[in-house]
């Protein structure tokens, strides 16, 4: 039996970090790892030597400052994660290894909020011929990361509001799809969701406090806090699109009056353009005529972003993050949204926040979600796990 502070627990600790750091981050140069865990560079060479001829991580050749060096990342054959992200009108699936490749990805269309038992039905089907067309076992499956377009309390895995979504009532979707692909399944929300692709894969990578916002049927942000995604012990943080913008304005679907989403989000914002603009006008068509210069949708656009800068500058008070990233269709209108956006935090910010703020708009496009989803189970994932010899059931048996 091993003590704590024994040499080898010790030792298992330092590799536990190492497994870690590369687990979270994609991929690291030897010298990146000794400075993310503190480690001497000569311990984190031993410990690479070490995990590479295990199998756990592989090395490859690659550059760093014009200077060569070796690049670290979870063996790619280690393991296979998968995400699943709803949407109100689309489904997306993606597979990917521990080396954060992307090795398959479809997304369709189709009605989810109607019938969950359709969208898990064409959920379970796409995860199956995904995982097939990687060659790769399913029984490789490491965990599945879920997407809800709403708020989900990540422990019970309970729906805050069905009234989002309202064919899903009675439905707990983490079980559900557990229960269909037989595979641990970890859920969050959207927004959630797109703050960790993006943080991954994206527009947030190095970054480690940073907020993506989503502006889309309701508006939502995504807290990184440290490095951690931000919760709060309902899984109800980060609904800016309810900070109270006007007391006497239109009254929102929460029962309050004036709330940044009745001033952002896709019905209200369309209702204005109806008369000039017609009926059949969507967020995508908004988006494309007003960077075509269209006065009429700039004009909504920019006064979208103004008031969607008033729910950062809130947020730039309070968490004070380095970076912001916005997603969503209506990242796509660029400088016509971005630059009101920094307009109203300058103006409703304190400076010394708002003086460090990045605001940005996301890398990933669409498919933030889903790559969210992935980051999920790989952070979620253990590291003794990733380590041969803890796996006593395993062992016990070869
Ligand atoms: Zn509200």
């Amino acid at each position: 039996m091993e003590t704590p502070g024994s040499q080898s627990s010790l030792h298992r600790a330092n590799l536990e970090r190492v497994v870690r750091a590369v687990r979270l981050a994609g991929s690291l140069t030897q010298a990146e790892i000794a400075r993310g865990t503190g480690l001497s560079a000569a311990t984190v060479s031993n410990i690479v030597r070490e995990l590479r001829d295990n199998g756990t991580v592989q090395v490859t050749p690659t550059s760093s400052g014009g200077r060569r060096a070796r690049s670290v990342s979870l063996s790619g054959d280690a393991g296979i994660v998968v995400g699943v992200d709803f949407g109100h009108s689309h489904l997306r699936v993606a597979v990917g290894n521990l080396a954060h490749q992307v090795l398959a990805e479809q997304t369709e269309p189709i009605d989810v909020d109607a019938s969950a038992a359709q969208g898990f039905d064409r959920a379970e089907q796409l995860v199956g011929q995904l995982i097939e067309t990687t060659g790769i076992g399913a029984d490789k499956v490491i965990g599945v990361g879920l997407g809800v377009p709403g708020p989900i309390d990540v422990a019970t895995g309970v729906l805050g509001s069905t009234a989002i979504l309202p064919g899903w009532g009675g439905i707990n979707p983490r079980e559900e799809l557990s229960a269909r692909l037989g595979m641990p399944v970890h859920v969050d929300n959207d927004a959630n969701l797109g703050a960790l692709g993006e943080l991954v894969w994206g527009a947030g990578r190095g970054v480690k406090d940073l907020a993506y916002i989503k502006v889309a049927s309701g508006v939502g942000a995504g807290l990184v806090i440290n490095g951690q995604i931000y919760r709060g012990p309902g899984g109800t943080a980060g609904e800016i699109g309810h900070i109270t913008l006007d007391e006497s304005g239109p009254v929102c679907r929460c029962g309050n009056r004036g709330c940044l989403e009745t001033f952002t989000a896709a019905r209200y914002v369309l209702d204005l353009l109806r008369g000039s603009h017609g009926p059949d006008l969507t967020v995508p068509k908004m988006v494309r005529l007003a960077r075509d210069g269209d006065p009429g949708c700039r004009r909504v656009v920019a006064d979208v972003g103004r008031h969607v800068g008033m729910g950062v500058a809130n947020l730039c008070n309070v968490l004070n993050p380095s970076r912001v990233v916005l997603g969503g269709e209506l990242a796509e209108a660029g400088e016509v949204v971005l630059g009101p956006i920094r307009e109203s935090v300058a103006r409703y910010a304190i400076p010394s926040a708002a003086r460090q703020l990045a605001v940005v708009p996301g890398a990933l496009g669409a498919r933030a979600e889903v790559l969210g989803a992935l980051a999920l189970v790989l952070s979620e994932m253990g590291d003794s796990t990733l380590l041969p010899d803890s796996a006593p059931t395993a062992l016990a048996f070869s």
